[in-house]
């Protein structure tokens, strides 16, 4: 699958839920890019701003979205990689803080 396409099925899928990709398309672009080549290395795709164990049961929670984006969007208007969003957050109607980290240190392998 190449990035654009993912880009549509993943807009068309998300975006009813209330989840919006980033107005920056370059930062979306880059960050399914690197679903992609997680994809490729591990089988799924975990999540582009963390580092995959490779071991899928392990990172069940890490294959995007990730079960962290939920809370992020409610609290901060994103996920922790900044690619999904709340319309509010896209419109800059809510401030842009940083998303910080929600998955339990026990559960990052390095
Ligand atoms: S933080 Fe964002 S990009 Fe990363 S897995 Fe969660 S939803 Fe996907």
């Amino acid at each position: 699958m190449n990035t654009e396409t993912l880009y549509e099925s993943l807009r068309k899928l998300q975006e009813p839920k209330g989840y919006f990709f980033n107005r920056d398309r370059a930062l979306v672009f880059e960050l399914l890019e690197g679903l992609l080549a997680n994809k490729d290395r591990h089988g799924y795709m975990g999540c582009p701003c963390r580092l995959a164990s490779g071991d899928r049961e392990q990172d069940k929670d890490i294959i995007c979205p990730c079960v962290y984006r939920e809370p992020d969007v409610a609290e901060f208007g994103s996920c922790y990689c900044n690619l999904y969003v709340s319309r509010e957050w896209n419109e800059d109607a809510i401030p842009h803080a940083y998303v910080p980290e929600r998955r339990p240190p026990e559960k990052c392998p390095f």
